[in-house]
């Protein structure tokens, strides 16, 4: 085994890890990346590729447990839990329904908004403007309902958008008609978001954030962490599969696998994996103009360079269980009931794992009492949008710059943890 030295060491290369890596290599520190799979291989892969400054909804809302057995029960129902995973999942869950209770639901979303307002921009300045032209679509998202009335989940979203200066503009069933021509009669009304956009492929984003980290100088490195060891002369060893790698400055950004790099250090952090699913239909038939969300079946569909994306689904499984198909196969399902023209012959379905917290907030800045520890994981459900903007802040951290928004409410210390 051999001891090589790193500027700062970053593990994990999906949006997270890669963000913070080009943000840092960019401010003068020499970074690795290491990770097992090229850039991409994880979550950050099959994403729904929405871009949304306007984040500001927690997943956790008042009155959602009481929804709960009814998705259960419901085979094309937007949320399954394994049963033998069940009692591994519960303290997670707790806590989840411990974070929709309103108080916290305020203060969760102004912390969601002000991390992900700048979401575009930061996305702007690490691909360069054309490069960014070619992969993002500033172009507005749609959401859509099946039902005349506005429900309370709904009517609590427009609260938070109002709250938050964040433009909605209402669509009739004449307008949805004419954006999105073949969508079908029980989808009634809708939302246009123009403050938000897209990329037309996640794989490819966020390939290009792994080349453009090497041409800059940075180095990406095939192996596996295994465990994270601190030094007695201070900073840590990274022990991978074939190597001993130091540094002063370790980021854990391993996405749903980060506890895994914790737990033995006796860091504890409730990151629970939310398992999703996408449908990749490459003849699709239908062509959309921009992003369609159902909220209410809760899966949307993406147009993208290769295809039109349906994506969605939480299932509750870990890490180990394997994918479940037939939950993709419901998306298209889904797709269908929406746009009946569509066809879906040529498919691919794909699972990823969602890394996920109770509160919806990722956990990011420096470990508890570990000096050179620091933490960029836990996107869950807004990755995309918030891997960009969460790099900056960690790397400005790191450096020694004004961090540009208040870091508190992202800290593992919010969870106890120490
Ligand atoms: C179906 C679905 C739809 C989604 N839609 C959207 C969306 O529209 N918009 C949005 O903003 N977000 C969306 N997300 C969420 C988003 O994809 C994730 O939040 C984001 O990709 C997480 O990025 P990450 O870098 O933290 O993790 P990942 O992309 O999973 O990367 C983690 C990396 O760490 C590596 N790793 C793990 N363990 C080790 C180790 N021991 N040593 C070295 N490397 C290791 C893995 O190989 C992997 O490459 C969606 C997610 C899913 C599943």
């Amino acid at each position: 085994m051999t001891l090589a030295q790193h500027g700062a060491i970053i593990i994990g290369a999906g949006v997270a890890g890669l963000s913070t890596a080009l943000y840092l290599q960019r401010a003068g520190i020499s970074v690795a990346v290491i990770d097992p799979l090229p850039p991409a291989g994880g979550a950050s892969f099959g994403n729904a590729g929405l871009l949304s400054p306007d984040t500001a909804v927690p997943i956790a809302l008042p009155g959602m447990l009481r929804k709960v057995p009814g998705w259960l029960a419901d085979p094309l129902g937007p949320l399954s839990i394994r049963p033998s995973y069940f009692p591994h999942a519960l303290p997670w869950l707790m806590r989840w329904i411990g974070s929709g209770r309103m108080q916290r639901v305020m203060a969760i979303s102004d912390a969601m908004r002000a991390l992900h307002r700048d979401t575009l921009d930061c996305w702007k300045e690490l691909l360069g403007p054309s490069v960014y032209g070619s992969l993002i679509r500033p172009s507005g998202q749609v959401q859509v309902w099946e039902q005349e009335a506005e429900n309370a989940s709904a009517q609590l979203e427009r609260r938070l958008r109002e709250r938050h200066g964040i433009r909605a503009d209402p669509l009739t069933a004449d307008d949805l008609r004419q954006m999105f021509p073949g969508i079908a009669r029980q989808v009634t009304r809708g939302l246009l978001v123009p403050g938000n956009g897209y990329t037309v492929s996640p794989r490819r984003s966020v390939h290009t954030l792994g080349e453009l980290f090497c041409q800059e100088g940075g180095v990406l490195i095939n192996e596996r962490a295994m465990k994270l060891i601190p030094r007695a002369e201070g900073g840590w060893m990274v022990m991978t599969n074939v190597a001993n790698r130091s540094s002063g400055q370790v980021v854990v950004a391993a996405g749903a696998w980060s506890r895994q790099l914790l737990d033995p250090l006796g860091i504890k952090v409730p990151l629970e994996t939310e398992r999703g699913y996408h449908a990749m239909l490459f003849e699709p038939e239908v062509s959309l103009s921009l992003p369609i969300s159902n909220k209410t079946r809760a899966f949307g569909m993406t147009p993208m360079e290769d295809g039109l994306r349906v994506a969605g689904t939480v299932e509750i499984a870990g890490l180990d269980a394997p994918p479940n198909e037939e939950r993709a196969k419901i998306l298209v399902q889904h797709a269908r009931r929406m746009f009946p023209a569509l066809k879906g012959e040529k498919v691919r379905y794909w699972m990823g794992f969602r890394p996920s917290t109770p509160d919806s907030l990722p956990i990011l800045g420096g470990a508890p009492d570990r000096d050179g520890l620091y933490f960029v994981f836990g996107h869950g459900h807004f990755g995309m949008s918030g891997g960009p903007p969460s790099g900056r802040l960690v790397a400005r951290m790191m450096t020694g710059q004004a961090p540009g928004i208040d870091p508190t409410p992202y800290a593992a210390q919010r969870f106890g943890a120490r």
